[in-house]
């Protein structure tokens, strides 16, 4: 089988991952589940909440080309300014909720099973091969990591087919979602992004409004090139603040002015 994980280097993956499902419903709550443009509409549609996640990567220059992390991310964002600053933009859409998932049963199986997002598919799993598989930031108990449990991967590939068809699908919609994404922000005015790994921009817009624009863009081919608008960065640290703001960024604190519909989701604590 061919290993979805080969650029990852082998000395960072134990041998092997045992793993079976056992059920348990806790990778159902509290969620924020990427979803791709096609799987939001539909998410939207039967009713959900879906935000627009948004994040931006200072980028000066291109990378050496023997950077396969940063190809992977090249490929997966848009470029655009922030002020005199070149970046690139990765915009996420996820399916939003506290408690568990409205398509959660009370016996903890899928009530839309056949339906369901692709990431509920391929979780535990990673999609990203710069990440590896850790059981312990998984919601599965440990239980379901048993070495008496199927073996689900080998020297960081995974053995399931069905999930190494899934996750290149997945990979595959990131790419081509960025075209759909990048016309979605531009024609909702979402221009506000996190600095990325150290947060996430997230906007709320109204769920008519969003679905409105994902059935123009549903099935359409678009180039993500060059975005129009100028994107600003938000971040809870002075710090980061000074730093964007000397490499020429726009750069704000949430709290500055912000919309209602925009929160910021820190990954650190306010400096
Ligand atoms: S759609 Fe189904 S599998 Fe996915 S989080 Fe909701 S209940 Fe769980
Ligand atoms: S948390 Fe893990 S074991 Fe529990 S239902 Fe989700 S995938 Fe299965």
């Amino acid at each position: 089988m061919t290993s979805v994980h080969s650029s990852i280097p082998p000395q960072i993956h134990p041998a092997i991952h045992h793993f079976s499902c056992t059920m348990c419903g806790k990778c159902c709550h509290n969620l924020r589940l990427p979803l791709d443009t096609e799987e939001a509409l539909q998410w939207l549609r039967s009713g959900g909440k879906v935000q627009v996640l948004c994040e931006a990567i200072p980028w000066p220059a291109e990378p050496d080309a023997a950077n396969g992390l940063a190809a992977y991310k090249h490929e997966r964002s848009v470029a655009a300014m922030s002020g005199e600053l070149p970046v690139r933009v990765v915009i996420t859409f996820v399916a939003a909720f506290e408690g568990a998932c409205p398509h959660l049963r009370a016996d903890m199986k899928c009530g839309a099973y056949e339906t369901r997002p692709r990431v509920c598919r391929i979780y535990p799993a990673e999609v990203n091969p710069f990440v590896p598989l850790m059981p312990q930031g998984k919601a599965c108990p440990p239980e379901a990591w048993s070495t008496s449990m199927p073996r689900m991967m080998v020297d960081g590939a995974l053995t399931d087919a069905q999930t190494v068809t899934l996750v290149r699908r997945s990979r595959q919609a990131g790419i081509e979602d960025m075209g759909r994404k990048a016309l979605i922000c531009q024609h909702l005015g979402i221009f506000v992004g996190a600095l990325a790994n150290e947060g996430f921009a997230v906007h709320s817009p109204p769920a008519t409004v969003l679905e409105d624009a994902l059935a123009v863009v549903n099935g359409m081919a678009i180039d993500a090139t060059q975005m129009q608008q100028e994107w600003i960065f938000l971040t809870n640290r002075s710090p980061t603040l000074a730093a964007l703001q000397a490499a020429g960024a726009l750069a704000i604190r949430p709290g500055d002015g912000l919309p209602d519909t925009i929160e910021y989701l820190a990954f650190h604590g306010d400096e």
